[in-house]
């Protein structure tokens, strides 16, 4: 595999380095918004890994404007960020469910900030509605712009024990029409799912290539405290990879992906006391490096 500033596949920041010649940031914002798989609209509960904060731990506070979630994020970054720009990121629960007057009022007042050099949206696939998509194809030849789409597996079953709440020809429907609109899409998948083994993790990773997403997220599963996803764990005992096993996987799925697929992401970002098991993924640099170890080793074979 080729090297990319001297890392073993194409991240975020090699990416960046390509595009703007510089370091970029994100900032984590809240929109305000709930999920439609939780509000009742496609189930309610959410999915069972999903906790409280909507999968977004690290976003700014909602009862805030987005302007003021953006200083307050530059103020905490103010020593990394310095005079870079960033990206805004409307992380947590379904950033597209809603009214397309506010997604345009609350997107806009992120890329009107001056430090903002562009927009990244996370969402469900089967939330983006017509008067959306216009509004997204509009940013998109305006500003700097991805979308991400949770989709976590390829297995129909398995998505039926997280309660993902919809199925993976949605997913697939959904990939279509944005890359016809020439929308950069980032696609999440999770390793550690109940009942999933190695090659059907592998598959998923596949079919995210095939759908023709331009980046891709490997989160490691974090079971959280007082998800449904702990309840399961607590009365099913279900396998839970050991760190060995994860860095094969990843690194599997790293050497299966296109040179410049844009890898955002390698692991989770969990809260040391939510975080039940895989209690290995808490020290992330040791995940980081283990992973970059074998990556080395397997070009050494
Ligand atoms: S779609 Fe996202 S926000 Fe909604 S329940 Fe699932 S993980 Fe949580």
């Amino acid at each position: 595999m080729e090297k990319h500033n001297n890392r073993r596949f194409y991240s975020l920041n090699d990416f960046f380095k390509d595009e703007f010649k510089d370091k970029i940031f994100k900032v984590s914002l809240d929109g305000g918004f709930t999920c439609p798989n939780r509000d009742g609209k496609v189930a309610h509960g959410g999915c069972i890994f999903c906790s409280d904060a909507g999968s977004g731990e690290f976003a700014g506070n909602r009862r805030k404007s987005i302007t003021e979630q953006i200083d307050e994020q530059l103020e905490f970054l103010k020593d990394k960020v310095k005079d870079k720009k960033v990206i805004a990121y409307f992380q947590n629960f379904t950033n597209t469910y809603g009214d397309v007057d506010y997604l345009r009022e609350i997107y806009y007042e992120a890329l009107n900030h001056p430090k903002v050099l562009g927009l990244a949206i996370g969402t469900r696939p089967d939330c983006i509605e017509d008067d959306t998509l216009e509004l997204l194809k509009e940013i998109n030849e305006k500003h700097f712009f991805w979308i991400e789409l949770g989709l976590q597996t390829i297995d129909d079953k398995v998505a039926k024990i997280i309660n993902r709440g919809y199925p993976l020809s949605t997913y697939l429907e959904t990939s279509k029409k944005l890359k016809e609109s020439g929308i950069k899409f980032v696609t999440h998948m999770i390793v550690g799912l109940p009942t999933e083994e190695r090659e059907d993790i592998l598959n998923t990773a596949r079919c995210i290539v095939q759908s023709g997403a331009w980046g891709i997220k490997i989160h490691s599963l974090h079971i959280i405290k007082g998800t449904p996803l702990e309840r399961l764990y607590n009365d099913t005992n279900f396998k839970v990879f050991t760190l060995d096993e994860y860095v094969d996987i990843v690194v599997t799925i790293l050497k299966l992906l296109p040179d410049k697929m844009v890898v955002h992401r390698v692991t989770g970002d969990g809260k040391k006391d939510e975080v039940v098991e895989p209690k290995w993924s808490l020290n992330k640099r040791k995940v980081l490096n283990e992973i970059e170890k074998e990556l080395k080793k397997r070009e050494n074979i």
